[in-house]
């Protein structure tokens, strides 16, 4: 099948020819999807690093048609991309792309290895194409596909980070300048040198380095236990009560370190703390959840609804931060958003540079929709990225919107793409100081 798939596309099957249904109905059950006017006669992978590494995936339709995909797994990008091309591609020649669930039930059950970031992250990129597609034939953007916006706006919120807490209300106030209404504040801490989420030399935050391996950070929990309930109390001191703050924790703390540390943020009145404890185990965040009513977020490296299972049939987290591109595209995270406001749990998406402005523009037509929205991470891409994705979406005061173009509303330049290669990086490991490997 893959081999007479891939034939077709060598030959180029010609819009609604024979050829293009022979390779559908050689695709398995698949092909059993019955006939709309439409075929997939492309899917390409495209790698690009204007700044940072990003994968993207393009469809094309008989019809002339092109749908954009983000398929970018932080640290692992190639992965995902040779997921795409050697396995994912072929089979989706001849396809109707039209068929968008049956094409996610096609590619999660069709796959036997079921789940995973390099799966889910592929599953994300053909999704995302396909809505694309699907609203640039009907004319519209993706959110009026799914239902309809709710809101014309999303609330969003991006970073402020300082060495220091004097550094850090420096930042925090130069970020309220530019419009933001939400900020996740993140301080260096004493004894400890580069630490997650802290800038280095005032510039951006971007943990990935080129390097023949990984920085290695050094972690101590209990220095950062004793630091950061009084830099957070500095900082809300410092912006008022109305200014909404958030904190990431980065995985770093055992669960009852987790409650110690939510518990003596009370009084900080975080909208919400985030990735306090790992959640391979979700039963976890009971121990925190019984001792304190700071709001929780968790979720951003979730792949699909069985990671938050558990977390919201039993309300143990307010916030799921789960992604467009992370979990399956826009189609599974809809089911992951429904289950989540079953238990007042709200959606929070992942939305750092690490994934392309497809996946921002895809997010914000989602977060338009979403009944159970909370709020939208958003980080400021470089020029270079922005010019290398022209997007719809915009930012003014604080909040976010998709704009009205058909599909998600976002591009790729691939002559301008093509002027930045691969740019291997990596993302940065820590240990304690004893040299164990912790959690970076
Ligand atoms: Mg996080």
């Amino acid at each position: 099948m893959t081999d007479r798939a891939v034939t077709d596309r060598a030959v180029g099957a010609r819009p609604g020819s024979d050829r293009a249904g022979s390779a559908r109905a050689g695709s398995a059950r698949a092909g059993s999807a019955r006939a709309g006017s439409d075929r997939i006669v492309a899917a390409e992978v495209l790698v690009t690093s204007p700044g940072r590494n990003f994968v993207a995936l393009k469809i094309v339709t008989a019809d002339g048609l092109v749908g954009w995909g983000d398929a970018t797994l932080n640290g692992r990008e190639l992965a995902v991309a040779e997921y795409l091309r050697e396995h994912v591609c072929p089979i989706l020649l001849g396809r109707d792309p039209a068929r968008i669930e049956d094409t996610w039930q096609y590619l999660y059950r069709g796959v036997y290895w079921r789940r995973g970031a390099v799966t889910m992250a592929a599953i994300g990129a053909v999704d995302l194409a396909l809505w694309d597609i699907k609203g640039k034939a009907a004319g519209m953007p993706v959110s009026q596909l799914i239902g309809g916006a709710v809101r014309d706006r999303v609330l969003c919120y991006t970073h402020a980070t300082g060495a220091d807490t004097a550094a850090l209300l420096d930042a925090v106030d130069a970020t309220r300048a530019r419009g933001f209404q939400a900020i996740r504040v993140q301080t260096g801490v004493p004894g400890l040198g580069a630490i997650y989420g802290v800038a280095r030399d005032g510039a951006g935050y971007e943990p990935a380095g080129r390097g023949v391996g990984p920085v290695e950070e050094t972690w101590d929990t209990d220095a950062y236990l004793r630091h950061v309930p009084g830099a957070l109390a500095e900082v809300r001191a410092h912006v008022g009560p109305e200014l909404a703050l958030l904190h990431d924790a980065h995985h770093r703390l055992t669960p009852n370190q987790a409650a110690r540390l939510a518990k003596a943020l009370e009084p900080v009145e975080l909208f919400w703390l985030e990735d306090v404890t790992p959640a391979e185990n979700q039963e976890a965040f009971r121990l925190v959840r019984q001792h304190t009513v700071t709001p929780l977020a968790v979720g951003e490296i979730f792949n699909t609804i069985w990671d938050c299972k558990d977390l919201i049939q039993e309300q143990l987290i307010d916030f799921i931060r789960t992604t467009v591109v992370g979990a399956g595209g826009v189609t599974h995270l809809r089911r992951i958003a429904d289950f989540a406001a079953v238990g007042q749990v709200r959606t929070g998406c992942h939305g750092a540079t690490d994934l392309s402005p497809v996946t921002m523009g895809a997010a914000l037509h989602f977060d338009t929709w979403v009944p159970n929205f909370g709020i939208q991470e958003y980080m400021r891409h470089t020029p270079e990225t922005d010019a290398v994705f022209p997007h719809a979406y915009s930012f003014s005061q604080g909040l976010m919107q998709p704009g009205d173009a058909p599909g998600h509303g976002v591009d790729i330049d691939e002559t301008l793409a093509a002027k930045y290669p691969y740019d291997p990086r990596q993302l940065p490991v820590a240990r304690l100081e004893d040299g164990t490997m912790w959690n970076w």
